[in-house]
């Protein structure tokens, strides 16, 4: 599965394109900016873009998904369920950044945990619940990759006091789920650098060697 990062979104946030290079079947995660240069990519390598899938729906990971929408509609818009009240304050997530509103995207499908045959180019496509960051906020796993949105970043986690947020939680979340995981699975977060669950466990400073 290639990965493509597009790291300069609203807020510094990143917009990723994965494809499988044999068959062409695509998904985006997250659609954080401007989707002329993704536009471009998908029409040039002729990708098949199957699903649109949110993180969480803070308005700087929604920023432009239905603007792509538009451009890809044969493309699922999946999101978690418990996200939904978020959607619906897009509105007031926007004023508050001082940024201008967006058009709320549809969403296609709601997922959680329980959600089957979920497949990219016929990789299952998991989906792990890790609220804390939202009450909704999934990290979707393919292969061994996982794009963690705003729960776990490259020495970090995600902020617990907007929207939602709830620290217990988050720690829950990265301890129990993703520290569980793969130590060599990248990391692919919603803002900055990727990293590796290995690494986060070992110098995350949330967690640090307090990882038993
Ligand atoms: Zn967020």
């Amino acid at each position: 599965m290639e990965v493509k990062a597009f790291p300069n979104g609203i807020f510094g946030a990143t917009t990723y394109l994965i494809y499988d290079k044999k068959t062409l079947e695509g998904a985006i995660i997250d659609c954080t900016s401007s989707t002329d240069e993704i536009e471009n990519i998908i029409k040039t390598k002729k990708i098949n873009l199957k699903y649109i899938l949110i993180t969480h729906g803070h308005f700087d990971h929604v920023y432009c998904v239905s603007k792509l929408k538009t451009k890809f509609p044969d493309a699922q818009v999946l999101m978690h369920k418990l996200d939904m009240p978020l959607l619906g304050q897009v509105e007031t997530q926007c004023n508050m950044a001082g940024v201008d509103t967006i058009k709320v995207p549809c969403i296609d499908g709601l997922i959680d945990e329980e959600s089957k045959n979920l497949k990219l180019a016929d990789k299952e496509l998991k989906i792990i619940h890790t609220k804390g960051h939202s009450k909704g906020g999934v990290c979707y796993l393919i292969e061994n990759k996982l794009f963690s949105g705003d729960t776990l970043f490259k020495d970090s986690i995600g902020r617990c006091d907007l929207f939602g947020g709830d620290f217990k939680e988050i720690e829950k979340s990265i301890k129990e789920k993703l520290f569980k995981l793969d130590e060599g699975i990248t990391v692919y977060p919603g803002h900055g650098e990727k990293t590796t669950i290995g690494y986060e466990k070992k110098y995350n400073p949330y967690f640090g060697s307090n990882i038993s």
